[in-house]
């Protein structure tokens, strides 16, 4: 493994740092664009505010680096902010940032009084009856490596994994409006897609970083 990049302009960044630094990941904080080295092989972009994270962003020159190592295909990871970063298109913001991940995102989905809240869900695909099923507190990368076991040679990240019940954490958080056809829907919560997966990008609307589950950042690793 390289290192994972963690864009530390504003927002939620040092969480993200945390849950790595349990994960034994080692990790470093993007401010300038000369922070993205060649040891980067993959990012975070964490919650926080978009349009403020757009503007840096732009300012920093760290913008021209990210958006290069998504197009290459590249493993990223937005929560929040992070996922209104990725998507092609906001319905109720005439900003697009990367615009990488297919989908159509609304910012403050919930409104003032429903803007924070904590659920709980399945995160993947949970049709796929191959799926690997991986519970909470249980290790994402043995799971998928006993799987690959014993289905021979197949990629990690083809594979279909089902966190059971994981806590979401919202805070004035985004949710999909429209799903593209690239883009794979991971979890809902009342009726509202909340989480997806496109390749190598991964946009969750709610914080992982912020509870002790390290399944998601785990499962990221492993692209
Ligand atoms: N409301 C923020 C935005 O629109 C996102 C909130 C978050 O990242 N916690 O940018």
């Amino acid at each position: 493994h390289g290192v994972t990049g963690i864009l530390a302009v504003q927002g939620a960044f040092a969480e993200h740092a945390a849950m790595l630094d349990r994960l034994g990941a080692p990790w470093k904080l993007l401010r300038a664009a000369e922070d993205f080295d060649d040891s980067i092989d993959r990012v975070i972009l964490p919650g926080g505010e978009s349009t403020t994270q757009g503007k840096l962003l732009r300012s920093t020159g760290l913008f021209e680096p990210i958006a290069a190592h998504i197009a290459a295909g590249k493993p990223v990871f937005g929560t929040c902010a992070g996922m209104i970063l990725l998507a092609r298109k906001l319905d109720n913001d005439s900003n697009v940032y990367f615009g990488a991940l297919d989908a159509v995102v609304r910012r403050n989905a919930y409104g003032r009084q429903l803007g924070s809240f904590v659920a709980t869900a399945d995160f993947g695909a949970s049709d796929d009856a191959d799926a690997v099923v991986v519970a909470s507190g249980e290790s994402v990368s043995s799971a998928i490596s006993a799987a690959a076991g014993e289905e021979g040679a197949s990629e990690a990240s083809d594979m279909s994994v089902v966190l059971k019940d994981f806590p979401l954490v919202f805070i004035r958080g985004p949710f999909v409006a429209e799903v593209g056809e690239r883009a794979t829907v991971e979890t809902s919560v009342d009726g509202n897609v909340v989480g997806l997966r496109q390749g190598k990008i991964l946009a969750t609307a709610f914080h992982p970083e912020l509870t002790d589950d390290t399944r998601i950042h785990e499962l990221f690793l492993s692209l």
